[in-house]
């Protein structure tokens, strides 16, 4: 049975970010609207697994600065982010952000209690350097291309080492090269866009990257993609490191707004909340005037080339099924993946299907499928069931995260289904200009 709290929380602390207000945590009425919405009370059902019973550890960390209990801390750091309990609050919570604070000021107390794991430690430390990253690219793509990943798959050292979870999120073909800094469009020129690539777009989601740049340069727009681009920081923001976030949002911002481009696009959703977010960021030396200039130029790639679609544009008719997974980040905040059904329904003779539960999160959770197994893989495995059920072709999602999560058991399905950005099958059907 689920508890009622009855208690009130602590000191009022109303938070005030760049002229966003963002709810005190003590506006949580403990209406218990938010509860059926949350994946992890899906799986675990228990109260202490609530948007509303973390909103109450949230108010001991930022209201009552009191270290919280270690029991407290595990169901806080079991969620997934995924921000489905915004969607249905009344009291209008600003959950993620209430919960990058709290996480902040966790880092900040002398004895955190909160210890990230080895796996989280290493992933934010490789994603924010980017010749770090460079290279195990190259080494991943060394175990790949030279037998060793097939040799230790049948050897069954990989289960014995507990590795093979790990190994599953492996994308089949990493590129560690970097991509060209431009692309020019053959068709006629109508402008020019910069590609956000992040951290590891380049190397372990090569195929889409590739795709976005055939699809704009066909539809006119030259490509840019600067090299001195780095990771979007939401990782890092979600994990407590703040500084770290706001340092790589800084660069970003920079190097972007010195770009004389029509836009700048992104391909995995979950990076573009964030770069839609830096508005949010404490970001020493920017002022609202350039934070808003980099936000008036940001596009969903799907959404842009929805925008500037051409009159006339072939397509190969593709009389399959297709399921859509929405990415929470997509869903719940940016509000914005009707343009993946738009685009996709260009396609002649196409079957375009949600997939069931669009509204629950796939437990991709950013680094959750490294950190939380017990929680991501179940939420995976009801995505893989409903996929299944579905009985589509191809499963298509816009977040890398959620791709490389799902792509594992959509392979093991009988037949294999492919995961694939939208990008990518539109790029894959477009005729050539005869
Ligand atoms: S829906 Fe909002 S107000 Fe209601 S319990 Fe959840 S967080 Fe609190
Ligand atoms: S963000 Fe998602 S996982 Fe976290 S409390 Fe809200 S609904 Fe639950």
């Amino acid at each position: 049975m689920l508890e009622f709290f009855e208690d009130s929380f602590g000191a009022d602390v109303a938070y005030e970010q760049n002229g966003l207000y963002i709810p005190e945590v003590s506006d949580c009425m403990r209406c218990g609207l938010c509860v059926s919405h949350c994946p992890t009370f899906r799986i675990n059902r228990i109260d202490e697994e609530t948007p509303r019973r973390r909103i109450r550890t949230i108010d001991k960390i930022l209201n009552q600065s009191v270290m919280p209990s270690k029991e407290e801390l595990e169901h806080l750091d079991n969620c997934l982010q995924c921000r489905a309990c915004e969607t249905v609050c009344p009291s209008k919570m600003a959950y993620g952000q209430l919960l990058d604070q709290s996480r902040q000021k966790l880092a900040e107390m002398p004895k955190p209690a909160r210890l990230a794991g080895f796996m989280e430690k290493l992933s934010l430390a490789l994603i924010e350097h980017k010749p770090r990253l460079r290279f195990l690219s190259r080494l991943l793509g060394f175990y790949q291309r030279s037998g060793l990943q097939n040799l230790l798959r049948k050897s069954g050292l990989l289960s014995v080492l507990k590795l093979e979870s790990y190994e599953d999120l492996l994308p089949p073909a990493i590129d560690a090269a970097p991509l060209e800094p431009f692309y020019l469009t053959t068709a006629d020129r109508r402008g020019s866009v910069a590609l956000f690539t992040g951290c590891i777009a380049e190397s372990f989601d090569r195929a889409t990257a590739t795709a976005a740049i055939r699809v704009l340069n066909r539809i006119g727009f030259d490509v840019i993609i600067p090299g001195q681009q780095g990771c979007c920081g939401a990782i890092h923001q979600h994990r407590g490191q703040a500084e770290t976030a706001a340092r790589l949002a800084y660069r970003n911002v920079g190097v972007f707004n010195s770009l004389d481009v029509d836009a700048v696009v992104y391909t995995a959703s979950a990076c573009g909340l964030m770069l839609n977010e830096y508005g949010q960021l404490a970001i020493a030396d920017f002022d609202d005037e350039e934070l808003g200039f980099f936000g008036d130029r940001l596009f969903d790639v799907t959404h842009f080339i929805n925008l500037h679609w051409p009159d006339k544009m072939p397509l190969q008719a593709y009389p399959k099924t297709i399921a859509v997974h929405e990415p929470c980040s997509q869903r719940n905040t940016l509000k914005n993946q009707q343009a993946v059904y738009e685009l996709l329904a260009r396609i002649p003779a196409i079957n375009l299907i949600p997939l069931a539960d669009n509204a629950v999160c796939c437990g991709a959770g950013g680094v959750h499928r490294l950190t939380h197994p017990h929680i991501a893989d179940p939420l995976g495995a009801e995505k893989i069931e409903q996929l299944h059920i579905s009985g589509a072709d191809l499963l298509i999602t816009s977040n890398i995260g959620c791709a490389l999560h799902l792509a594992g058991g959509a392979g093991k399905l009988a037949p294999p289904v492919t995961v694939m950005h939208p990008v990518g099958l539109i790029a894959r059907l477009i005729q050539e200009m005869g």
